[in-house]
């Protein structure tokens, strides 16, 4: 497997491959739901590129960039073992220059649920996923639905700028007691992930109220913000594939999706009717 450093390393790796290439863009701190999106990479394209890289421009003054876990050597073996050919793992100055062409997220969408409560998150993340989309030139980039609202602006990005590769959504991976794998979950004490679990359990419960025929999006939300009372909830909302708000759940087509604190560490989930 190839360490690229550069872009230029990585551009003239790119150059010198034929065949598909796939792209998985990620933090690192590599688990198993980066593991499914690496996996499904390897299976279905001749190359599959990682990349390795904490953003700090999609992290607001004040959260966690400092101390979000590195475990770079780890996650090397991860990627070797799995098939990985590249991993790209650029130190930031490689990556931005000073008063750069800015990428902005939408208004009304990027500013929304997670945009609403981290203003500028996503004008980072679009900011590095092009940067990153134009310098691996893959035929598929991989992305969870862990992070649905990053999925969606990542998606309409890509339409919108006529950029040649196809999104492919991921299931989300869930640990066996069922929080929702994050690299975030080690910031989590005993205590506080037995607690983090009324997410997936406020999740569990709108799935089986839809499933008893109840499609009222604000008696959904009123169930599960009772499930989450303990929790320092930011937001529970339900929207179609869209992200527009719903009052009534249209299967196929709604997502619920939480935001909460359990602690200092904030935590999302959702998942899709
Ligand atoms: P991150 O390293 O957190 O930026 O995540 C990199 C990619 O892995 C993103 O596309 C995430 O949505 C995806 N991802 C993170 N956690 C999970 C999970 N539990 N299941 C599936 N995909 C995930």
């Amino acid at each position: 497997m190839k360490i690229l450093r550069t872009p230029k390393e990585l551009q003239e790796y790119r150059k010198s491959l034929s065949g598909s290439v796939g792209f998985v863009p990620t933090m690192g701190a590599l688990h198993k739901g980066h593991l499914s999106l690496i996996e499904k990479s390897v299976a279905r394209n001749d190359h599959t590129i990682v990349s390795i890289f904490v953003n700090p421009t999609q992290f607001l003054p004040g959260e966690d960039f400092e101390k979000y876990p590195r475990r770079y050597e780890a996650d090397k073996k991860i990627c070797k073992l799995a098939g990985v050919e590249a991993l790209f793992m650029p130190e930031v100055s490689a990556i931005y220059e000073k008063d750069e062409v800015l990428l902005k997220a939408p208004h009304q969408k990027g500013y929304i649920l997670e945009g609403h409560f981290r203003p500028g998150h996503f004008d980072g993340v679009l900011q590095v996923v092009n940067k990153l989309l134009h310098l691996t030139k893959p035929d598929r980039a991989y992305f969870g639905k862990k992070d649905a609202q990053q999925l969606y602006l990542i998606q309409k990005m890509v339409r919108e700028l006529f950029m040649d590769v196809q999104i492919v959504p991921c299931d989300i991976v869930r640990d066996e007691d069922g929080l929702a794998l994050s690299s975030r979950n080690v910031y989590l004490s005993p205590q506080e992930r037995q607690r983090a679990l009324l997410i997936p359990k406020s999740l569990k419960r709108a799935a089986k109220l839809i499933q008893s025929g109840i499609t009222d999006t604000s008696m959904i939300k009123e169930e599960m913000l009772q499930i989450l009372r303990p929790l320092k909830v930011e937001y529970v909302e339900i929207v179609n594939k869209d992200f527009d708000a719903i009052s009534k759940i249209e299967i196929g087509d709604s997502i619920i999706l939480v935001a909460a604190y359990v602690g200092q560490t904030r935590l999302i989930d959702n998942i899709w009717i």
